[in-house]
């Protein structure tokens, strides 16, 4: 095992046998080797710093029926709100004075947020922070409406594939969303010229090993600048309410293997992960992750965004939280920074 992940470094793939291999593995030791390349790389390129990334949820009005989240159509016990311009403004100032460089405006899909109030938002952080790096998750759009949003400054945008596989791709949607038109806004994103962010959940109903190597697959040949990647929790109110959530241990796994495809790319220990265990942010770190998001939504919108079930509704909005965060962080040997964290290209 340690030359498949020897080999995985040195070339930043498998051959799919290999990769399978990797994914199937469950020795301890060959599993803290692989964490331990995946620091390796992550700190030749990074490192010991940690980005941290402002995450305002500023609505949860969805008009897609996406059978894994709790914020779908359908789900009609979801209390819905949106937050103003004046309410998400305050959000990334706030997050300024505490050291937050990156705004990230995540929401369901939105008809509200139209490209005209959506580019006023984008334009009013432009122009009250400068500095600040914008980064958009706000699903699929046209492309005019990407390109609006970048030329009003927006400078990232998250847009998770969900799975590379087509069929498995429907199995986790309505059949009025499509793999191949997720993937080209994904394509659009990046001709545009945002940091692009792909990524998938791990363990998502239907799930197998093969539409994991399909994901790693899409991964490698979209090269995006960040990957988003976290456990699928399920959430009480979807048809997926029953299903088991993925594990602490396959997603870490992922994470290694992804930042020895990607050595440079932003990787978050995301909030799902930290929602199966206490620890995972500090698991995912040192399994080669390298960017965080606390969430600074505002308390009484914040426990309305629930995408799954125990997701946490406390977060850093305040001084007490962050310096917490710094400590755990110092803890196992990483420092929090204040920096916009955007990609480096290689040398
Ligand atoms: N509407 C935006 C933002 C979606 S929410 C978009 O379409 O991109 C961000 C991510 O949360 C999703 O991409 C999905 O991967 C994840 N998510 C949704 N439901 C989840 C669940 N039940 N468990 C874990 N992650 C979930």
């Amino acid at each position: 095992m340690r030359e498949i992940v020897d080999r995985l470094r040195q070339e930043r793939n498998l051959p799919r046998a290999q990769m399978r291999d990797l994914l199937l593995c469950e020795d301890a030791a060959a599993l803290e080797y692989l964490y331990a390349q995946a620091r390796a790389v992550r700190e030749e390129a990074y490192g010991k710093d940690v980005y941290i990334r402002a995450l305002v949820e500023f609505t949860n009005y969805c008009k897609n029926d996406c059978l894994y989240c709790g914020i779908r159509r359908s789900n009609h016990r979801a209390q819905r709100y949106r937050l103003s311009q004046e309410d998400i403004l305050a959000c990334a100032q706030k997050g300024y004075a505490l050291g937050f460089r990156t705004v990230v405006l995540q929401g369901g899909e939105d008809p509200h947020f139209t490209d005209a109030r959506l580019c006023a938002i984008v334009r009013g952080i432009r122009a009250l922070l400068p500095d600040v790096a914008i980064t958009l998750s706000v699903g699929e759009r046209t492309e005019e409406s990407y390109r609006a949003l970048f030329a009003a400054g927006a400078n990232r945008y998250l847009l998770r594939h969900e799975t590379a596989n087509a069929a498995h791709y429907a199995q986790l949607h309505p059949a009025e969303l499509s793999l191949e038109h997720r993937m080209g806004c994904l394509k659009a994103l990046k001709a545009i010229g945002f940091q692009t962010g792909c990524g998938f959940m791990v363990g998502s109903p239907g799930q197998t090993m093969e539409t994991l190597l399909d994901d790693l697959a899409f991964t490698a040949a979209l090269n995006p600048e960040m990957v988003g990647l976290g456990p699928f929790i399920p959430h009480a109110d979807t048809p997926f309410a029953a299903q088991p959530p993925g594990t602490v241990e396959q997603t870490l796994k992922l994470l290694s293997i992804v930042r020895l495809m990607l050595p440079r790319v932003l990787l978050p220990a995301t909030t799902a992960l930290a929602t199966l265990d206490p620890m995972g942010c500090e698991k995912g770190m040192l399994a080669g992750a390298n960017v965080v998001m606390p969430n600074l939504t505002p308390p009484g919108a914040r426990e309305k965004y629930q995408l799954y079930d125990g997701k946490s509704v406390s977060g850093s909005e305040d001084a007490d939280a962050l310096e917490e965060l710094r400590a755990r962080m110092r803890a196992i040997g990483y420092q929090i920074v204040t920096d916009r964290g955007d990609y480096r290209p290689a040398p």
